[in-house]
């Protein structure tokens, strides 16, 4: 029996996608090890939205290296971003590297570590599955409360900063049946809550043959017995449809709460970035939104410095944030990516400015934020608790809103729906009491 470690890089989906090879493989008799110590196989799940998530990976395999000359029998494979995007390419820097596959080359992880023991050459394969989004794929899952449910692969946006569409494919939505089956099973196993993922959820249902977009997904999704909660990420603003805000108001399972990446306040970076709204429509969706569920909650995505960006356009994504007021924000500084469009645009920034940029606004938004999360003090809110909080040996939940909420209780109570007060707040959570 071979064992196996993963380490993961980046976002909700290549966690996922992490939970599926190691259902893969666990399927084939191969067993899960804690530590790349005891590891016949190394698999490292790459991310390449931004430089830094690439030279993680890169110091990581350097780590393993000398790891593989002390046991030589040991095999590194390379998955995810990095792998679609170089290819045979990793072998000229790391020469050890013993299996490379893409994102939807998933499918056949079996078949390619078998041949990776059996043979001295490496394995690549980066040729991706048109039919991976039609696959059921056995999901060795990290939480036994909240579950990943990949609803489509892919994006066809083309923002000109982003690698996604170059790396992930042209968006491919799967079947609704499929998704509902496996968020059925999903509850019958006493799952509560399940994230939809996708890079643009809002347009799910392009190209497939039945006639499902997102909000009627979300009604069958909603429909299914035992399940609690509802989320979904990545809303992309330009496809916010008013039956997608319908549904949110309307459909008791789908959690208050959405994470609407703007990117930047001005619309000349909007526009260079290829985003196709203004800011105007942005503000628009969130009063609409707003409207609808006033108790909402909004995060998005910053990137300062995008090339070209002046003091005035920066003045402008400050003025947003502080206009919107969101829960949170997740900020970047703008980074080069091989093959996008935005490497060739003029008025590329120095690393200095985009640093004070970035440093301005995740100062404004913690002001925010923790204003925000004071005002919930004293409230009694809905909590599932999913673990225990990293510090001090509490239960840990999320709040429909997804507000960290940490409390004192007995463990057993760990996947149950709870009512909260809270008590306390700051920036990163909630502190609070169970209301007997
Ligand atoms: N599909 C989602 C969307 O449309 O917003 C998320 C895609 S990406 C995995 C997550 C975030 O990374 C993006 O929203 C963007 O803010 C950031 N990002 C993507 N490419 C970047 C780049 N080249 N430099 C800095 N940040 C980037
Ligand atoms: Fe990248 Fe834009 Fe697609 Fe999001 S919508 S994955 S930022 S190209």
């Amino acid at each position: 029996m071979k064992s196996f470690h993963i380490i993961t890089f980046g976002c909700q989906m290549n966690e996922h996608d992490s939970e599926r090879m190691t259902g893969l493989l666990r399927d084939q008799g191969c067993a899960l090890v804690p530590g790349v110590a005891d590891a016949d196989m190394v698999i490292l799940n790459t991310c390449s939205i931004r430089e830094k998530a690439e030279q993680k990976f890169y110091s990581e395999l350097g780590r393993l290296k000398q790891l593989k000359a002390e046991r030589p029998g040991m095999k590194i494979a390379v998955a995810g971003c990095i792998a679609q995007q170089e290819g045979k390419n990793i072998l000229a820097r790391a020469p050890y590297v013993d299996l490379i596959f893409g994102p939807s080359d998933v499918a056949r992880l079996p078949v390619m570590v078998e041949t990776a023991f059996s043979r001295r050459s490496p394995v690549i394969d980066t040729s991706g599955d048109p039919e991976y989004h039609r696959k059921r794929i056995p999901t060795a899952r990290v939480d036994k409360v909240k579950a990943w449910v990949s609803i489509m692969y892919g994006c066809d946006n083309f923002c000109t900063y982003c690698v996604v569409p170059y790396l992930r494919g042209r968006e491919r939505s799967r079947p609704s049946e499929d998704i509902v089956n496996e968020v059925r099973e999903l509850a019958r196993k006493g799952y509560k809550e399940v994230s939809l993922l996708g890079q643009n959820v809002n347009s799910y249902g392009k190209g497939l043959r039945e006639d499902t977009d997102f909000s009627a997904l979300l009604r069958m999704v909603n429909e299914v017995p035992a399940l609690e909660r509802i989320r979904f990420v990545t809303s992309h603003p330009r496809d916010l449809s008013d039956s997608l805000i319908d549904a949110v108001r309307d459909l008791p399972k789908v959690c208050e709460s959405l994470h609407l990446p703007v990117q930047s306040g001005s619309d000349d970076i909007l526009r260079a970035m290829n985003r196709r709204y203004t800011r105007m429509d942005y503000l628009d969706k969130v009063k609409r939104l707003r409207d609808a569920v006033p108790e909402i909650t909004l995060t998005t995505d910053i990137i300062v410095g995008f090339p070209g960006e002046n003091a005035q356009d920066f003045e402008a994504t400050m003025q947003l944030l502080e206009e919107v007021r969101f829960d949170g924000i997740f900020a970047f500084k703008y980074s080069k990516r091989p093959g996008t469009a935005a490497l060739k645009l003029p008025g590329h920034l120095p690393e200095d400015i985009k640093e004070e940029r970035l440093t301005k606004v995740l100062a404004l938004q913690k002001k925010i934020t923790i204003q925000k999360n004071k005002a919930y003090t004293g409230m009694y809110t809905e909590v599932l608790i999913d673990g225990m909080s990293k510090r001090g040996g509490k239960l840990s939940g999320r709040t429909r809103g997804n507000k960290v909420v940490n409390f004192a209780g007995p463990d057993s109570l760990i996947g149950s729906l709870v009512f909260v007060r809270i008590t306390a707040a700051g920036v990163n959570s909630l502190s609070g009491e169970i209301c007997e």
